[in-house]
């Protein structure tokens, strides 16, 4: 019977698997099948903190890795398919090809940005194609981007934007926005940011060195075609957080977001927490994540402690 096992192996997973480590818990951590997490996915990191002069986003992940697996974390690079609260209060997780016990579970799967389905997509992703304004933003100073998306998120990151783009076309594929009142009336005030309505992003087009120079857009309306420049684009139609396979264990959000105890990371299982971005739609940073990965662990210490009857 493991004590602990941490399901994810993004910030959030490696930060709870630290503190859970160095209390001598020897973690079990399942990887599921982007092991690093969304930081895998980006180029350089500025805002975590300690790292004044930036660090690549793989090497900012392969060293919490190394962290990790230095105070005892074991890492399984295996896909979690069922997690089942037994009898006695413990676990059965079941992976792809294994099957573990444990007293308490850790669900740091994270989400995964919706993209658009277009070809060329995985290729463009870190090479001008983004769903973080607030990682890739300061990389495109004075040049044209665009932000794909209506909603609070589209609002929000174009509005960051404008502080290094020269412009930045918010595309929205009908004619008004589904993002709050407020929050759309400052996008549609700022100068800087164009809207662009009733269209759909059908291409990204791309640069001799495969980067992104400019995306066609389709007019919903009338099916005309048309073609912008730009540098980079930002997704902003949602996030999926990766918490399907816990049926009733949790209860989720209308957005599939896990839903904890105010102010804890703990859920509605006892022994099951919580922590990062599949149970956070509103902060979705590396450095939150850690956080409340530090906090899952402290809580699951707790709960163990309490199981032993200290
Ligand atoms: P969202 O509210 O679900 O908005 C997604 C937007 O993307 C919508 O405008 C939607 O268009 C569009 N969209 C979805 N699929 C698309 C597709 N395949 N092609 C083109 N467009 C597509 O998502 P979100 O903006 O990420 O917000 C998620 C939640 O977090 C919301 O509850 C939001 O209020 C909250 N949030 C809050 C803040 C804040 O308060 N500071 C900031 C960010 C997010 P339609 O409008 O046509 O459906």
């Amino acid at each position: 019977m493991e004590e602990v096992i941490i399901i994810g192996t993004g910030c959030a997973g490696y930060t709870a698997a630290i503190y859970t480590g160095r209390a001598n818990l020897t973690p079990i951590m399942l990887s599921g099948t982007q092991p690093g997490g969304q930081l895998t996915t980006t180029t350089e990191v500025e805002n975590f903190p300690g790292h004044p002069d930036g660090i690549m986003g793989p090497e900012l992940m392969m060293r919490m890795q190394t962290q990790a697996e230095k105070f005892g974390a074991r890492i399984a690079y295996e896909m979690v398919e069922k997690v089942t609260k037994m009898d006695d209060g413990s676990f059965h997780v079941k992976t792809s090809s294994n099957e573990y016990h444990s007293k308490t579970v850790i669900i740091a799967t994270g989400a995964a940005p919706r993209h658009l389905g277009l070809p060329n997509e995985q290729k463009l992703i870190g090479r001008g194609l983004t769903s973080c304004a607030t990682c890739d933003g300061a990389f495109y100073p004075d040049v044209p981007v665009a932000v794909i998306g209506g909603g609070d998120s589209a609002c929000e990151e174009a509005g960051f934007l404008t502080r290094f783009a020269s412009k930045v076309y918010l595309i929205h594929r009908r004619d008004e926005l589904r993002a709050s009142k407020i929050m759309a009336e400052r996008a549609l005030a700022n100068p800087k940011i164009q809207p662009v309505w009733n269209s759909g992003v059908s291409e990204y087009l791309t640069d001799e060195k495969g980067e992104m120079r400019a995306i066609k857009l389709k007019n919903l309306v009338d099916g005309t075609e048309s073609e912008i420049e730009v540098k980079c684009v930002f997704v902003a139609i949602g996030h999926v957080p990766n918490s399907g396979f816990l049926g009733d264990l949790v209860d989720l959000d209308e957005n599939g977001y896990i839903l904890q105890t105010p102010g804890r990371t703990s859920t509605k299982t006892p022994g099951l927490f919580a922590a990062g971005d599949v149970a956070d739609h509103y902060y979705r940073q590396a450095i939150t994540a850690a956080g409340q990965g530090c906090a899952a662990a402290l809580e699951a210490e707790r709960y163990l402690t309490d199981l032993e009857g200290h």
